[in-house]
């Protein structure tokens, strides 16, 4: 039954901890992917943007158009009516116009007209001979004669191919260069004229005004900049066709902004998700660990019923051999049928030794384990339990002493279970002994720990000793250090972890000191009444006997 509750603990704890591996690969691709998506959405809203920018943009070239084509229909039809050496007068032209230049195709010469605009509606008019050296001095002339006209009077050939049109040109100092053809179906007066607009009286009228009304976000970049930014910006749209070099782009702010939303998500998810993967590697570690434990507990428990089947059988077959012998009577001498009968003895004290063990370590482990403690002679208890062993001892070789000091404290203890300890400590100092040097101590003493009054029992021998790795671990169930000099002796690793559950039941103390191969001490501190202690009546209490025996 424990077993097979074993099992499901291990694969619950085995399947708990794929699940939270799972977990924790889809939290990492759950961040990357909001991280994305809020990279995409922020993205997305400076894309939005742009289709506003797009709006304004349309906005702004659709007035400004209007009101320059509105104004060249005026020019060219006044001149086409009249005199056009005269000045012009009309009613508010664009604030924005500040030349305008007419190529009157009836005049059998090259000549501009030239109207400069002065205060207010005033423009002030110059005749422009274009011979090579005129075309030089003002880049606007060249760049009319040079790149708006010849198109113009190609297309006089064949003029239904030429309604209204506008050509733009950018030259150095910014402003542009309009041309406009009007009354192209007549075939008769062809009317070109060109406008220059100033740039600066563009911005402020057509696109500061637009831009202030309230759309956050959209910028004017200035030519002096665009050059700069062209690479850093994310888009812009050029005030084409009138003002090329003017854009429309996203203000650093609201950029900034969308970057700041990133990186604060950002932050909040992957701080979000090392928390959630902290807590669910905490979690793993800690299944991993229970994993590891049943794991190395469900290894010790087979070599457990291993050890315990050949402690059961070794004693068993002992016994029924010499008692067989005994029986028939073929025994010669006295001598041996005596080392028959020590045999048999020792082997059934082994036997119910281990039996013992077997059975409280259950009780134990079933959480049904009583101490009844009663107060005891100490120093009756462990010379007695000594008593028992020294003729085995002797018989074996070892060198053995008892050390009682005197004073010993009366202790409340449970009386079996302390011997039992003892016993134990004493079985494995014999068992783990060292052929050179077969020695046993038992010591008892008073002794004060953290603030207590006791005693301690001390359980010396020169044996085999133990490796520091394994000290930690030797009072755990079914711990048998990985060594071949442990595992060439008999034993199911109980002895030490009932030893350790004894003494904490008294709310004692146990330790070890030990060095391979010089010998080991164990030590177990008995207060003299146990916190959790009701004492029960005794009658039959051991004699003490405050003395030292070899
Ligand atoms: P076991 O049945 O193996 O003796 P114990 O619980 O009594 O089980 O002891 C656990 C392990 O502690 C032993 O297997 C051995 O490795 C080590 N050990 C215990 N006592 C001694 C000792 N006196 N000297 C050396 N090793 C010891």
């Amino acid at each position: 039954m424990r077993d097979k509750d074993h099992r499901w603990r291990t694969a619950w704890t085995f399947g708990g901890i794929v699940v939270i591996g799972a977990a924790l690969v889809i939290a990492a691709a759950g961040t990357v992917l909001a991280i994305q998506q809020t990279q995409s959405l922020a993205r997305l809203r400076i894309a939005d943007l742009r289709e506003e920018a797009q709006l304004l943009r349309n906005d702004i070239q659709g007035k400004a158009m209007t009101r320059l084509q509105r104004f060249l229909e005026r020019v060219a039809s006044n001149l086409r009516s009249s005199d056009s050496t005269k000045p012009f007068v009309y009613a508010r032209p664009p604030e924005w116009i500040s030349e305008v230049y007419h190529y009157d195709t009836d005049q059998p010469h090259f000549v501009l007209d030239r109207w400069r605009r002065g205060t207010g509606e005033e423009w002030a008019h110059s005749l422009l001979r274009l011979d090579p050296d005129a075309l030089h001095a003002d880049p606007a002339t060249t760049a009319i004669v040079t790149h708006l006209l010849p198109p113009f009077l190609a297309a006089q050939l064949n003029p239904r191919h030429v309604a209204v049109q506008f050509i733009v040109d950018v030259l150095d100092d910014g402003p542009l260069v309009i041309a406009y053809m009007a009354d192209s179906q007549t075939l008769r007066r062809q009317t070109i004229v060109a406008a220059r607009l100033d740039l600066v009286q563009f911005m402020e009228h057509e696109v500061r005004a637009a831009l202030s009304a309230g759309r956050i976000g959209v910028r004017l970049v200035l030519p002096a900049e665009s050059s700069t930014l062209r690479r850093e910006l994310p888009w812009h749209e050029d005030l084409s066709p009138i003002a090329p070099m003017l854009w429309l782009s996203p203000t650093a702010e609201f950029i900034n902004g969308q970057h700041r939303v990133i990186w604060r998500q950002t932050i909040m998810f992957v701080v979000g998700t090392l928390l959630v993967m902290g807590a669910l590697v905490a979690v793993m570690w800690a299944m991993w660990r229970v994993l590891q434990r049943e794991l190395a507990l469900s290894r010790m428990k087979q070599a457990f019923v291993a050890d315990v089947s050949h402690e059961l059988k070794t004693p068993l077959a002992l016994i029924r051999l010499f008692g067989e012998t005994l029986l028939s009577g073929r025994v010669p001498t006295e001598e041996k049928k005596r080392e028959y009968y020590e045999i048999i003895t020792r082997e059934s004290n082994r036997l119910t030794n281990l039996i013992n063990n077997i059975l409280d370590f259950s009780r134990i482990d079933a959480g049904k384990k009583r101490y009844t403690f009663q107060p005891t002679k100490i120093a009756a208890l462990v010379r007695e339990t000594y008593e028992a062993y020294k003729a085995q001892l002797d018989h074996d070789g070892f060198e053995h002493q008892l050390i009682v000091a005197e004073g010993l404290p009366e202790i409340i203890c449970d009386r079996d279970a302390v011997a039992q300890a003892l016993i134990n400590l004493i079985n494995n100092a014999m068992k783990y002994h060292d052929d050179s040097d077969k020695f046993l101590g038992v010591d008892v003493a008073p002794e004060t720990r953290r603030g207590r009054h006791g005693v301690l029992i001390s359980v010396s021998d020169r044996g085999i000793g133990i490796r520091p790795e394994d000290r930690n671990r030797l009072f755990t169930d079914f711990y048998r250090a990985n060594d071949e000099r442990v595992r060439a002796r008999r034993g199911a690793g109980l002895g030490l972890a009932l030893v350790k559950h004894i003494v904490e039941g008294h709310d004692g103390i146990v330790d070890v000191e030990s060095r391979l191969v010089k010998g080991s001490i164990f030590r177990v501190f008995l207060p003299v009444q146990p916190d959790s202690a009701t004492p029960q009546p005794h009658f039959n209490n051991l004699a003490d006997e405050s003395d030292s025996t070899v």
